[in-house]
């Protein structure tokens, strides 16, 4: 791709170019909708690769319909995890209730899809490679919106001129950053920390989640498929961000390791073990909330704009749905700020929505007193003899437009 020199939106004989900053599940999704509807395509990604590996997440409701239209359903059925059983412990390791895991989620069992991040991300990115630039190991220095586009200085040297620059580099997006303002404004946090690692699975177990709870405390073990591995996920509430271990990754371990000190189960030994891990990834439970996603010639798809956090199983859903609908607004609209107008009037009913179920998240995965948690129990029971048996209407808010023809 060549640079474009002075603003070339839709409607003049150049290809409108854009910028998506993000190779995770958002920016790919976005790249292969925009290629198809004309636009010239580059996404840059700060790591080396399509980061691969990752805890497994949920494709539900419109996010199927969005990836049957990419083409992607086969390959995402193949990869599905397929869970057959989430099981509740007591303090002591008691089981309170096993259930299906759609039970839990309000998923739909044989519809919907259960994916490791990493091979979502990776089939995403193969559906997209040849027609799309991909600039990994780099990202977005600065950006300058002063002129007829916006002039991109990278961080490896290169710049460049697009008509747009999208960002898809997540909850804490620098593009946000850089054109909104501080995360601060924006990330409301939820009142929990968690951290999650691999370990080995020393347990036997096989497709299956074990979650044990105490008061304000979680600790779950999630086997996908019969892999050797488990995902480990430590997760307590915590009603202030503990600002001080945001970006030390030692005193995180440390904080970990002390709110779960003397707890049962199998907990000592998964500290043990997240103590040993190399790939802890800690942060607190958030979500971002932004009165508008574009400022100028640039906009914010999936996590970056408004993250509902893993409470609600519903990220990577909103990420591909935000995605093709932004597509589609652009495809349909030569000026951007109309483009960006009708992307905000498409979505933002479904984010709404969506980031609502935080509640049921909440109170299902991790009641904060002795109280909730009896309560919480008892309707994991009363779901054991009486599973729910529709989706949660969250999910499936949103009928898909055909996407617009390019004008
Ligand atoms: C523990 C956990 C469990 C989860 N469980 C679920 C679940 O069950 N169901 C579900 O739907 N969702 C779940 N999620 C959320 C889900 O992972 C996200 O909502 C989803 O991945 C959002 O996709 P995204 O592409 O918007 O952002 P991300 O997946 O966060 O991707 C952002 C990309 O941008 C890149 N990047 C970041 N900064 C820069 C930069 N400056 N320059 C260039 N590139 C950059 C990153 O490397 C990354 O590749 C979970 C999340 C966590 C943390």
């Amino acid at each position: 791709m060549t640079p474009t020199g002075p603003s070339m939106d839709v409607g003049t004989t150049a290809r409108r170019a854009v910028l998506i900053s993000g190779a995770s599940i958002a920016g790919p999704a976005l790249a292969y909708w925009l290629h198809r509807s004309g636009c010239a395509v580059t996404v840059v990604e700060k790591a080396g690769a399509p980061r691969d590996g990752g805890y497994p997440i949920d494709v539900r409701g419109t996010a199927m319909e969005v990836v049957r239209r990419m083409g992607i359903l086969p390959q995402l059925r193949d990869a599905h995890v397929d869970s057959r059983r989430c099981t509740f412990l007591d303090a002591d390791g008691g089981e309170v209730a096993s259930l299906t895991p759609g039970a839990v989620t309000g998923g739909v069992e044989g519809q919907d899809l259960e994916v490791r991040r990493g091979d979502l991300a990776a089939i995403l990115h193969a559906r997209v490679r040849d027609d799309v630039e991909f600039l990994f190991d780099d990202s977005i220095d600065t950006l300058d919106q002063s002129g007829q586009g916006v002039d991109v200085a990278f961080r490896s040297g290169r710049r460049r001129t697009f008509d747009l620059v999208v960002g898809a580099d997540g909850v804490h997006s620098r593009t946000r950053e850089s054109v909104f303002g501080p995360e601060e404004r924006f990330h409301h946090h939820l009142g929990y920390c968690f951290a999650v690692f691999t370990m080995p699975n020393t347990f036997g177990l096989s497709r299956e989640v074990v979650v044990w709870n105490t008061p304000g405390k979680a600790a779950a073990l999630y086997a996908v498929g019969d892999s050797d591995e488990l995902h480990a996920f430590l997760a307590f509430h915590r009603p202030e961000p503990p600002v001080d271990a945001l970006r030390n990754p030692d005193a995180q371990r440390e904080l970990v390791a002390t709110t779960f000190a003397g707890a049962g189960w199998e907990v000592p030994g998964m500290i043990d073990a997240m103590r040993d891990a190399d790939d802890v990834f800690f942060d607190t439970a958030g979500q971002i909330r932004m009165p508008r996603w574009s400022n100028g010639r640039v906009g914010l798809v999936g996590d970056a704009a408004y993250a509902p956090s893993f409470l609600t199983g519903q990220g990577t859903s909103l990420a591909l749905v935000g995605a093709y609908v932004l597509a589609d607004a652009l495809a349909g609209h030569r000026d951007h700020t109309a483009a960006f107008a009708a992307y905000e009037r498409g979505v933002r009913a479904f984010v709404t929505m969506n980031q609502a179920l935080v509640g049921n998240g909440a109170a299902t995965l991790f009641p904060t007193t002795a109280r909730a948690l009896e309560q919480r129990n008892t309707m994991l029971r009363g779901l054991v003899t009486m599973p729910s048996a529709t989706a949660r209407p969250a999910h499936s808010a949103l009928t898909l437009p055909e996407l617009a023809p390019t004008p």
